[in-house]
């Protein structure tokens, strides 16, 4: 249900998340590797939401925001548009929630995903990306339906929800210095900000986005929400265009600063991941990790968050990006 603007979510809607989601996440592990403390001298807790139900954080906002709908709203389903983890995670939480779920992808989505949304019994709706809008799709379905159209990351509710894998974190470690967290629209950046305020007031937050799409960076540094062309990086997760309307206010008071990586460094970051820790991160999850490595000087002696976001990458793909980086990359 869209609301109006301004009202971004506080940290009380959080806590209310919280509960309300507590019978259907999975608390993931944190994670800590004693050769990327001794690499980077501070003390590193992995948040590894790559353990999440569907595979990334994403079910937790998608959760939320169906649990918090009015019942006969929510009897009526819900639609999304998106081709990567929040198809996913929307698609898995209706079902669990015993609703309807209608999902516009584009027509050259990967086989894979197509079927792992048809998986969780939801109806795949195809559009072309070259000639159609999949917002204008969305809004059709939703309305002929009266269904309730969930956005990715632009919803108080998705805020909330993602928030929660911060508390968790939160939860386990105690205060932080530092906390990093990946940033695409801003949904699980603004969640972790509203937590770390909470509840380890003084930690400074970083988001990381990549390099080749840093409108997260240019929005702060400008005041107001930049919009860039659809930016090419191997961050899938990460490439949008602009942060949310109500991402933004909480990024503008309770972020410290945004960080960038290069495609490059996020492959070494996999590598380290998967050969040190064992753990199987997609390019997107992988921004953290990796300026987390590029801000080892201001870090040393630090106790740091970070939340590696999803898992979600073909095996075929992830061999074909750390291979291709070659050995010295890690
Ligand atoms: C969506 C996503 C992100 C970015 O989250 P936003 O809320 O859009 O900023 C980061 N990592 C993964 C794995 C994602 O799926």
């Amino acid at each position: 249900m869209p609301r109006d603007f301004p009202a971004p979510p506080v940290f009380a809607d959080l806590m209310e998340a919280k509960a309300r989601l507590a019978p259907h996440v999975h608390r993931t592990p944190v994670m800590t590797s004693r050769s990327f403390d001794a690499e980077t001298g501070a003390r590193v807790f992995f948040k590894c939401e790559t353990f999440q139900r569907g595979g990334a954080f994403k079910f937790r906002g998608a959760m939320n925001a169906i649990l918090a709908l009015p019942e006969a709203a929510r009897a009526r389903g819900v639609v999304a548009y998106s081709s990567g983890n929040h198809a996913q995670g929307l698609a898995y939480a209706a079902k669990i929630a015993g609703i309807p779920a209608t999902i516009v992808m584009p027509r050259d989505a990967p086989a894979l995903k197509i079927a792992a949304t048809r998986g969780y019994g939801a109806e795949v709706v195809f559009y072309d990306r070259y000639s159609e809008s999949r917002e204008e799709i969305g809004r059709r379905i939703a309305e002929a339906q009266d269904a309730s159209l969930i956005p990715p990351f632009d919803h108080p509710d998705v805020i909330a929800g993602q928030g929660t894998a911060t508390i968790e974190l939160l939860e386990e470690t105690g205060p932080l210095d530092a906390l990093f967290v990946p940033l695409g629209g801003g949904g699980l950046l603004a969640g972790a900000a509203l937590a770390a305020q909470a509840l380890s007031p003084g930690c400074r937050v970083f988001g990381v986005e990549p390099a080749a799409g840093n409108d997260g960076q240019m929005s702060l540094a400008k005041g107001e929400i930049v919009e860039i062309p659809v930016p090419r990086s191997i961050a899938d997760g990460a490439i949008v265009t602009a942060v949310g309307r109500h991402n933004f206010p909480v990024l503008r008071d309770a972020v410290t600063a945004i960080e960038t990586v290069t495609d490059a460094e996020l492959v070494a970051m996999m590598r380290f991941h998967a050969e040190r820790m064992k753990l199987y991160v997609e390019p997107t999850g992988c921004l953290p990790g990796a300026a987390i490595r590029k801000q080892a000087a201001s870090l040393a002696g630090k106790r740091v968050g970070a939340i590696l976001s999803g898992g979600n990458v073909d095996l075929a793909r992830f061999a074909e990006l750390v291979l291709a980086a070659g050995e010295e990359a890690a």
